[in-house]
């Protein structure tokens, strides 16, 4: 066996311990076809009259799949004290998160508070946008960063897009994301014409696992290249190439690693944007949480966390939920 992960509730006695499988619509389309149901598991820890609550969502071409998961989860011992590391990284997020949340609702502060002493009250976010009539609302609404999808359509239209886009949004931060839809060549030749476009940065070029591509990529790039789906797949190991990292507490297996691994990035000068993997509302509340520990009081960063419920935006920013934990995990927005 490998390293040992260390839980937050290792000095406390676990009276019940549930894994709840949840099922929720998304109706998305993404490079690899539409995800029409997002489908994970809750782990659910009782303890001394309170709950802590973990989500476990894998995602296809974010490491571990669905079937992979379901037979970790099948073998785990939900009460241990410590855990492989070599679990899946969903595994590892959802008892983890189960673990800070019970522990933290049992100390009464928010769970931010379990991983840094002052997090902030709320946490800067972009707002994702596919049109110029999208942009020009989310900027009305106070948004300072706008997140637009490239690579599923050829170049020239992805162009005409982003161009209406920075027309109709002159000075918010366009952050563009490929998903790792081209090539060695098509990514060197898009990101030289959208550059005219000024984007703040452009995410994930090329396939997650081609880092050789990227650091030649980024070496004679007129702009700052963001890793995603590599960070899923190589974790602590892309400390230092990319510019802007992107952490999904799910992929990277735990809030307190990301938290980590965000502060090594930024050690190293990068940017660092955390997002939620359109997990539910546990998830999504977890990465909000983690992004208010990072930022810490006052931070200035622009995450990527904007969404429906716990996540609703108002203005650039998301409020940190009141309450103990995690906040109010009810209504789900998900049935089992
Ligand atoms: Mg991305």
């Amino acid at each position: 066996m490998g390293k040992l992960l260390s839980l937050p509730t290792s000095n406390l006695r676990i009276e019940r311990a549930e894994v709840r499988p949840w099922s929720m619509p998304l109706g998305m389309r993404t490079a690899r076809g539409a995800v029409a149901v997002r489908r994970g598991w809750h782990i659910v820890l009782d303890a001394r009259g309170h709950q802590g609550w973990g989500d476990v969502a894998p995602w296809p071409g974010f490491g571990a799949d669905h079937a992979a998961v379901e037979a970790a989860l099948e073998r785990l011992d939900l009460r241990a004290e410590t855990l492989p590391f070599d679990l899946p990284a969903p595994v590892l997020h959802g008892i983890e998160q189960a673990q800070l949340d019970l522990a933290a609702r049992l100390a009464g502060m928010p769970l931010a508070r379990m991983l840094s002493a002052e997090p902030a009250r709320r946490v800067g976010t972009h707002r994702l946008v596919a049109d110029a009539a999208a942009a020009r609302a989310a900027v009305a609404d106070g948004a300072i960063a706008l997140k637009i999808k490239v690579g599923a359509e050829p170049l020239d239209a992805d162009d005409a897009r982003v161009g209406a886009i920075r027309a109709a949004a002159p000075a918010a931060d366009l952050r563009l994301d490929a998903n790792g839809a081209w090539d060695r060549a098509t990514a060197a030749r898009s990101i030289e014409r959208l550059a005219r476009h000024a984007p703040a940065w452009i995410e994930q070029p090329l396939p997650a696992d081609d880092l050789d591509g990227f650091a030649a990529l980024r070496r004679n790039s007129p702009l700052p290249l963001a890793l995603d789906e590599s960070v899923a797949l190589f974790a602590e190991a892309i400390v230092g190439l990319a510019a802007v990292v992107v952490i999904k507490p799910m992929f990277v297996g735990g809030l307190r690693r990301s938290l980590d691994l965000a502060r090594a990035a930024r050690r190293e000068g990068a940017r660092v944007c955390i997002t939620h993997a359109l997990d539910s509302r546990v998830g999504r509340l977890g990465a909000l949480h983690l992004a208010a520990a990072y930022e810490g009081v006052g931070g200035p960063g622009v995450h990527g966390l904007s969404g429906p419920g716990p996540c609703a935006p108002r203005g650039r920013f998301i409020p940190l939920p009141a309450g103990a934990g995690l906040g109010d995990v009810s209504p789900m927005g998900e049935a089992a």
